[in-house]
């Protein structure tokens, strides 16, 4: 293919559609705003320890990953599949029989989810795997809440594990989310692995920019692109100081630039967020906990705690514990870093009254207010087109799919094949709208 193609933005969307394009011939250029590409797939290192921004977790179940990425090299480190339910002066085992019956004992016992509730779950994630998995974002939605509730689970239930566990997927622990994102990641995390790069999460992206570059795509970063403008024989990228030609452009910028860049009015603007902090504990002391997420079925604050050197030692210096803890709602975006961390440490103090949390020191506070766009109920119904803008304009980005790393990889490889299309049958031609889908749809 020999067409001249500009990519604006370096997340993970960007990233697969420039390896995509370039491997099919095009010449491709990508344009990062930042000194690094990732978009909000980040790590930092603080003091020896690695810390991701936010707390970020792949599954290896999506599909998008399996196609995407090497996984045998990202060299993963897995969680253990559930959770633990924490409240003050209790711990309770929430494990998948199936997939972890080490734990299955331990969970027939918890006493924080019926036994009822504990058989639904197995039938769910019966029905859910056998699902089309072309058909998991069509159809009537309604938030997660009511959707279980329509299947009976108990308020109980609901409230001490999926309000805390889906709720920091979703980053809504009200539950008001779109049933779709729920049963997704429900499948997703029935049929694959939890797991995180033992680099840190940007180990992500860096391997996508690797081959990309391998592929032949330019990557220009610290450019920012001001405008994207459609001509009636290609399309004009500027930057500052400089305008570049070319046969097509994608623009794979978060949502409200992309809605800024190419004037269409479907992109969601809402978003949701989150605050994370790391900590580490005195030099010797240890937090054995097991590689499964903490749940704060008490309250909000925080909302769950990983334990982040269980899961990947490689986290952490010399042995030392790291753990996450992420705070959800909008009132977390203004508590003062000290004040979230005695959050945790209270949490924590009560969760486990046998040990001293005195030492819990802070490494990092991460505010991301615009982490993921909103999902509610029938979102994805007026979700853009990777076509949507006019002429050789694209666009790529989880706002097009759903608002996960599956979303953002699915979206770059749609918005490659919609330039591939346009190009075969004539870049000034108009051409067949390409609807895109979330999850594999298209395949
Ligand atoms: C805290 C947090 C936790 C998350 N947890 C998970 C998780 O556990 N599992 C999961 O699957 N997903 C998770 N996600 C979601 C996932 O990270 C995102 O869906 C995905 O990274 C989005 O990729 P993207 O390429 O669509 O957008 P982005 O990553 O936002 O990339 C867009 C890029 O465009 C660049 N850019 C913007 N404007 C310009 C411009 N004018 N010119 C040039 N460049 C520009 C930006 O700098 C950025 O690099 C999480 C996200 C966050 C923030």
């Amino acid at each position: 293919m020999d067409t001249e193609v500009h990519i604006v933005g370096g997340g993970l969307a960007g990233l697969v559609a420039a390896r995509r394009l370039a491997t099919d011939g095009a010449d491709v250029t990508l344009f990062e705003r930042e000194a690094q590409v990732g978009g909000r797939v980040q790590t930092h290192t603080v003091d020896g320890f690695t810390l991701d921004r936010g707390f970020q977790v792949l599954f290896t179940s999506y599909p998008a990953a399996q196609r995407e990425l090497d996984l045998d090299a990202l060299d993963l480190r897995s969680f253990a599949p559930g959770a633990t339910i924490c409240r003050p002066n209790s711990r309770a085992v929430l494990a998948d029989p199936l997939r972890a019956p080490g734990a299955a004992l331990e969970s027939a016992f918890n006493t924080e989810v019926t036994f009822t509730d504990k058989l639904r779950t197995l039938l769910l994630r019966f029905g859910l795997t056998q699902k089309d998995s072309e058909s998991f974002f069509n159809g009537p939605d309604i938030p997660i809440r009511e959707y279980l509730s329509e299947r009976g689970f108990s308020p109980a239930y609901v409230d001490n594990f999926v309000a805390p566990f889906y709720g920091g997927i979703t980053l809504d622990r009200s539950l008001s989310t779109s049933k779709h994102v729920f049963e997704y990641t429900f499948r997703c995390l029935s049929t694959g692995q939890t797991v995180v790069p033992a680099a840190g999460i940007e180990a992500i992206p860096q391997q996508l920019a690797r081959r990309a570059r391998e592929s032949g795509v330019t990557v220009e970063t610290e450019t920012h692109v001001e405008s994207v403008t459609a001509e009636s024989e290609g399309v004009t990228v500027a930057t500052a100081e400089t305008t570049y030609q070319g046969d097509a452009a994608i623009i794979a910028t978060p949502a409200p630039e992309a809605r800024r860049l190419s004037g269409v009015e479907s992109i969601p603007t809402d978003t949701a967020g989150c605050v994370t902090q790391w900590y580490t504990l005195p030099e010797g002391i240890k937090f054995e906990t097991g590689k499964q997420i903490l749940l704060n079925a008490a309250s909000s604050r925080p909302n769950s705690v990983v334990p982040a050197s269980e899961v990947a030692p490689e986290y952490s210096p010399e042995a030392r514990t790291l753990l996450n803890a992420t705070f959800l709602g909008a009132e977390s975006q203004t508590r003062e870093p000290e004040a979230l961390l005695s959050d945790t440490r209270e949490a924590l103090s009560s969760w486990y009254p046998e040990r001293s949390f005195d030492g819990l020191e802070l490494l990092a506070t991460d505010r991301i207010p615009d982490a993921q766009f909103s999902q509610p109920p029938g979102v994805f119904d007026g979700l853009p087109a990777v076509d949507a803008p006019a002429g050789p304009v694209f666009l790529a980005g989880e706002f097009t799919e759903w608002s996960a790393i599956q979303g953002a990889l699915e979206s770059g490889r749609h918005a490659a094949a919609a330039v591939t299309d346009k190009h075969r049958t004539g870049l000034a031609e108009p051409v067949l709208r390409v609807q895109t889908f979330p999850a594999e749809r298209r395949e």
